[in-house]
């Protein structure tokens, strides 16, 4: 039975943060705030998962989170995910997808620490260890200022295992960014460092036009990249149906559209994408991207997992229809596999073929370095 719910924010140390308009970057070590959620069960037992905590705010955990968890058996996944999501409705954003997703990834872990399973074997093993794609940072001024500093960057990826490499290019606030031109640029000089053999992949700026998005796609194809990512506002699912209608790349969507897996069936069924997409973190938790994922495999389609980290690989351990991990966010001046102080491990580590075992440890697959966290608590509500 549920008997407690809390955040707590603590202090650690990073070796990026984000520009001014969202994307990550490198940065001298420094000290963050993080939070974790904790749900606890009478017999002692706690479920865990990062979160941001101003997505949950002490309001929303006294207004939508503690009223449907308390007291409930967390084994009831499904009933407790179809109560916390109703709630939604009348929240009008206050109470958001990222949200549901953490208290979801939470309640996973709980029940499979609980199980003293992985939680990829609870949902249903499909698999132990899965391909990595190496997922780029965003374009910048130094590391990732050219598109040489692409290709020298993604053949240094391929020497140390990867077999595919996602690009983000130059987005605001770089001068000049987006530019289709430069774009093109980029994935070109990539593709003739690492020759044909490796799957490429470009995750554009989100907000270019139907015809701009046109332009790029068509010369991606002609350089025969796996996929095309995000290059229009996702709200605008006709712009995607006339985008994969006259492309033959795979287009892949939606990532960050509202609505789980109901908007998921909606771009199937309107032929607006070819590969389907959806993350746990954004897409309101484990519990609706597996059916996400099944949905896909349906209609006969890959369904490729959103973002790093334990909630992706539960997904991607439980399922066969997505082949890749995304492992990034990645930069030639930042070392990814760096522990952090408040973990004692990293969650994805890649061996020598490219691949992210599946973890083998109750849970979703952090494992938390609690004497640090407990000694650089900062506040718990
Ligand atoms: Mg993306």
């Amino acid at each position: 039975m549920i008997e407690r719910v809390a955040v707590r924010t603590f202090t650690t140390t990073a070796c990026t943060s984000v520009d001014a308009e969202g994307h990550r970057h490198p940065s001298p070590e420094h000290e963050i705030t993080e939070a974790l959620l904790e749900i606890t069960d009478t017999d002692g037992v706690t479920g865990y998962c990062a979160v941001q905590p101003d997505q949950l705010r002490p309001a929303v955990l006294d207004k939508h989170v503690r009223p449907v968890l308390a007291g409930q058996d967390p084994w009831d996944r499904e009933r407790l995910w179809r109560l916390l999501a109703r709630r939604q409705r009348g929240a009008h954003g206050g109470f958001t997808d990222r949200a549901l997703g953490f208290v979801d990834a939470a309640l996973w872990d709980l029940v499979a620490r609980k199980a003293e399973l992985p939680a990829w074997k609870l949902a249903g093993g499909a698999r132990d260890r899965i391909p990595a794609y190496a997922s780029t940072m965003c374009g910048d001024a130094d590391g990732l200022a050219t598109p040489g500093d692409y290709a020298d960057f993604a053949k240094h990826l391929v020497s140390v295992g990867y077999r595919a490499v996602k690009l983000h290019t130059w987005m605001p606030p770089v001068p000049g960014a987006p530019s289709v031109a430069r774009d093109v640029e980029a994935c070109r000089a990539v593709r003739d460092a690492v020759g044909p053999d490796v799957a490429l992949m470009l995750d554009a700026s989100h907000w270019y036009s139907r015809t701009e998005a046109l332009r790029l796609g068509r010369a991606l194809q002609e350089l025969d990249f796996h996929w095309f990512e995000e290059p229009m506002e996702e709200a605008s699912v006709s712009s995607y149906r006339w985008l994969a209608a006259q492309l033959d790349i795979p287009v892949i969507g939606p990532e960050v559209a509202w609505g789980k897996h109901h908007t998921r069936a909606e771009w199937i069924t309107s032929g607006a994408c070819d590969i389907l997409r959806a993350g746990p973190a954004g897409s309101g938790g484990i519990s609706p991207v597996l059916k996400t994922v099944h949905l896909a495999e349906a209609f006969g389609m890959d369904c490729e997992i959103h973002g790093d980290g334990s909630a992706s690989l539960t997904v991607l351990g439980a399922t066969d229809a997505g082949r890749w991990y995304e492992r990034g966010l990645l930069h030639p001046h930042v070392d990814y596999d760096r522990t952090p102080p408040h973990r004692n491990a990293i969650a994805d580590p890649l061996d020598e073929n490219g691949n992210v075992a599946l973890p083998t440890t109750p849970g979703i697959g952090d494992d938390w370095n609690f004497e640090h966290i407990g000694v650089h608590t900062l506040e718990q509500w």
